[in-house]
């Protein structure tokens, strides 16, 4: 069965049709592969010797040459490009994402860390909440999905732990309906808000951000 290699060994199984991956095309070949796709949708009601049928096989190979397909893997994230009729260009994402260095919260949470969830499952998340999350809050939850800054945990994917579930702590409440994803809560700073849509860190005001992303926030707290 086809199969495709990660760069860190992440089988993808291209077997199913059609398969996990996505298909991409051109912006200025778009209207034309619609047009052809449509017309491949009428192949039934063409005759073999018709000359309809020599279109046919031309829409079949425009159709080949204009789409290729994107892989992201589960497991890193990297991505596998296949242009059409062309190799397969690796791009490597695993060093981009371990740039997110959360080595000082570590430190500060010491034994209290998770191991992290993986990417299958935060993508489940973003789809579930409908947004992407920021880099910097992925790779904490791939890395670690609980830390605790003075003691009070970071939320994470936590199906067991609803207090400190993502998804329980904001679907249907009001502060996501206005854009605010609700991430931790303490004493002393209040409940604080990641906003997905520009990566920025707010308190329960709503006002000014309290800081430019969520690596800063955690900075700015252990500082
Ligand atoms: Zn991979």
């Amino acid at each position: 069965m086809p199969k495709l290699r990660c760069i860190c060994g992440y089988i993808f199984d291209l077997t199913p049709i059609p398969d996990e991956g996505y298909v991409v095309i051109r912006n200025y070949d778009y209207e034309r592969y619609i047009e052809d796709e449509v017309f491949r949708d009428k192949s039934h009601l063409i005759s073999k010797d018709s000359e309809e049928c020599g279109k046919l096989i031309e829409a079949d190979k425009l159709v080949v040459n204009l789409s290729g397909s994107l892989y992201e893997c589960p497991d890193c994230g990297s991505l596998i490009w296949h242009r059409s009729n062309s190799t397969y260009s690796y791009y490597d994402l695993r060093v981009g994402r371990r740039a997110y260095k959360f080595d000082k919260l570590k430190a500060h949470s010491e034994e209290n860390i998770g191991s992290g969830v993986e990417l299958v499952r935060i993508r489940d998340l973003e789809k579930k909440l409908n947004v992407s999350l920021p880099e910097d809050f992925v790779a904490y939850l791939q890395e670690m999905n609980y830390a605790e800054i003075h003691g009070d945990p970071i939320y994470g994917i936590h199906n067991d732990m609803p207090s400190i579930d993502i998804a329980e702590q904001n679907i249907g409440k009001e502060h996501f309906r206005y854009g605010f994803l609700e991430i931790f809560c303490n004493d002393i700073d209040g409940t604080i808000f990641l906003r997905p849509d520009n990566g920025r860190i707010y308190n329960a005001s709503f006002q000014e951000p309290i800081a430019d992303s969520f690596k800063k926030f955690v900075e700015m707290l252990l500082m």
